[in-house]
């Protein structure tokens, strides 16, 4: 079995006027040359037909749906070719290709570029490659105990430092993350990292616009530009009014009084035959009645007149 490396190019045919119409034809008619080859080559899982694509003026390539386990969306691809003046056509080439839809392998990396960020795990060791452009020899010792001794003090003590380069590089990623001044969290931060109370900035070059962030609330740990910013900023204020209902004040004067109707007494229900008592016993009801109206609505006017509660 033949294979190619990328799937042909979808030519309409018919539509290339440098094709020869009659070569087009029988380039076109060779489907049954195609499956042939196909059956002939024993790796069965043949499909349904798909179309033809031309190559060129003397080639096309007959597709077939590829029904084989785990090639889910493959396609068979035969080449035929054919020359102007020939009456046959002859088979260049069969393979399996992806179709549009396959699943395929990612893109090949090469091992030295493997490991990204966040690959290095407790105890695994990674080296700079050779001659890494980050880094840059540093002091040199002299061999004079009490002179390196002096330099480790004051920070000259590594071997190699980070060059100008690498810098560059840090200060760009950093301005560009998640950190920098772009990001969505910065947009809406009410003021900047650079006049933070949590904002520690670094030493050396990177100081003029990079620090770190000591608010454990927020970006703790991590560098920080000194655009970015968040909610959590050291001169941030609670807009007035704000706070949880939950400690909301309780106004126990807001309380609403409803009128609960008297259970029905025994002496409540004897009728009494004298029109005159009835009367008055009608009017006292209607009197308490209006009392206790009269009430509500007194402390009701109150608590407005007041705005305050007892
Ligand atoms: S608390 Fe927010 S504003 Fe302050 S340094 Fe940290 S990230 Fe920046």
């Amino acid at each position: 079995m033949g294979f190619v490396s990328v799937v042909p190019s979808a030519t309409a045919p018919g539509t290339d006027p440098a094709v020869d119409p009659a070569v087009r034809s029988l380039l076109a008619g060779a489907v049954d040359v195609a499956r042939t080859a196909l059956v002939e080559l024993g790796e069965g899982g043949i499909g349904a037909y798909l179309g033809v694509t031309f190559e060129n003026e003397y080639a096309a390539t007959h597709r077939f749906a590829a029904e084989l386990p785990g090639y889910r969306g493959w396609q068979w691809a035969v080449v035929v070719a054919a020359v102007p003046g020939s009456d046959h056509v002859t088979l260049s080439e069969l393979a399996l290709l992806p179709g549009p839809d396959s699943l395929i392998a990612p893109a090949w990396v090469p091992w030295n570029e493997r490991i990204r960020p966040g690959d290095l795990g407790p105890g695994d060791l990674l080296a700079p490659v050779p001659d890494d452009p980050r880094l840059v020899p540093g002091y040199v010792q002299s061999g004079d105990p009490e002179v390196d001794e002096t330099a480790l003090e004051i920070g000259l003590g590594r071997k190699q430092v980070m060059s100008l380069e690498g810098r560059l590089e840090d200060a760009q990623r950093w301005y560009e993350g998640d950190y920098g001044p772009n990001s969505e969290m910065a947009k809406a931060a009410p003021s900047t990292c650079g006049l933070c109370g949590f904002y520690l900035p670094l030493a050396g070059s990177l100081r003029a616009a990079f620090g770190v962030c000591g608010n454990e609330f927020a970006a703790d740990g991590h560098v920080v530009h000194a655009e970015y910013g968040c909610g959590a900023h050291s001169d941030t204020t609670l807009p007035t009014g704000a706070g949880s209902p939950q400690y909301s004040a309780y106004d126990d004067a807001a309380v609403e009084i409803v009128e609960i109707p008297r259970a029905r007494t025994e002496s409540d229900s004897t009728e009494t035959s004298d029109p005159a008592e009835k009367a008055t016993s009608d009017e006292e009801d209607a009197s308490d009645g209006k009392d206790v109206s009269t009430e509500v609505n007194d402390a009701t006017e109150k608590n407005d007149a007041t705005g305050q509660t007892d």
